[in-house]
């Protein structure tokens, strides 16, 4: 469903992706696990086209994202949603508006069955009662689920998850990863995610994806990576996040 083919990001004179290789089926789970700096982040933010490769290509879905049109570009750009570490909700939007705005803007909805979209989504993740309240008066945990749900709300094939869980208070952070393990196991949804949460990464994956330098170091099924990894660098990674 995703796929990078020979993809390459630089920054100035620093290579941060350097010919890049990899895919995504679809309803699979990746995780993207690596040192800070590897180019994780970077990758997700290129699947959201809020930054362009310099060279390569980039297809989702069978449509090409990069090189394309604006016009193509936004509409594969669609099919993706995104959670970031700090949640970017519209703070002076109600929680409902934050769900709503996009489906009605972007996919053109009816006002009435985005809000009932909105309704379900915001029940999923357990803030039925929250809808009116601005996120300012909700805990980072909540505003998290609603970034979650305001997410989902656009019925994306792909859900990019970039840290989530970086910003919370340590005793927010549970709530936040079962929700998300809901989420994987009960929908066909396509994640990838850039996690430091190794038990997390090990639940949810398919496949784990190690980064070093702006490569994949090692690839493999989660018992594997974290279990039996054959590269050296990878075991000093995982022994010194776990
Ligand atoms: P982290 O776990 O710390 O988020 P990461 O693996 O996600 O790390 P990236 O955020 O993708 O890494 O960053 C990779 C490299 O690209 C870093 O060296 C970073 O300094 C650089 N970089 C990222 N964004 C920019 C930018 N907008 N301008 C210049 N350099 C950037």
């Amino acid at each position: 469903l995703v796929r990078l083919e020979q993809v390459t990001k630089r920054f100035g004179d620093n290579t941060v992706l350097d010919h890049l290789d990899f895919s995504v089926d679809a309803g699979k789970h990746v995780t993207l696990i690596g040192p800070s700096g590897s180019g994780k982040t970077t990758i997700l933010r290129l699947l959201m086209t809020l930054t362009k490769p310099d060279e390569g290509t980039i297809t989702v879905d069978g449509e090409r994202l990069f090189p394309a049109s604006e016009k193509q570009c936004r509409e594969v750009r669609k099919k993706i949603g995104m959670v970031f570490q700090q949640f970017n909700l519209f703070p002076n939007m109600t929680v409902l508006r934050n769900l709503t705005e996009a489906p009605v803007t972007v996919l053109g909805l009816s006002k009435d069955e985005a809000e009932e979209r909105a309704r379900e989504l915001l029940d999923l993740v357990g803030l039925a009662d929250k809808c009116d309240v601005r996120p300012t008066q909700l805990s980072g945990g909540q505003q998290q689920r609603v970034a979650i749900a305001r997410a989902l709300a656009m019925r994306p094939k792909v859900l990019l998850l970039d840290e989530v869980t970086s910003a919370l208070d340590p005793e927010l952070v549970a709530g936040v990863l079962d929700l998300l393990r809901d989420i994987a196991r009960s929908t066909d949804i396509t994640m990838l995610c850039v996690t430091h949460e190794m038990n997390f990464a090990r639940d949810i994956s398919d496949q784990v994806l190690m980064f070093d330098s702006g490569r994949i170091l090692e690839a493999g099924p989660p018992e594997k990576i974290f279990g039996d990894p054959e590269q050296e660098r990878t075991r000093e990674f995982i022994s010194a996040v776990l």
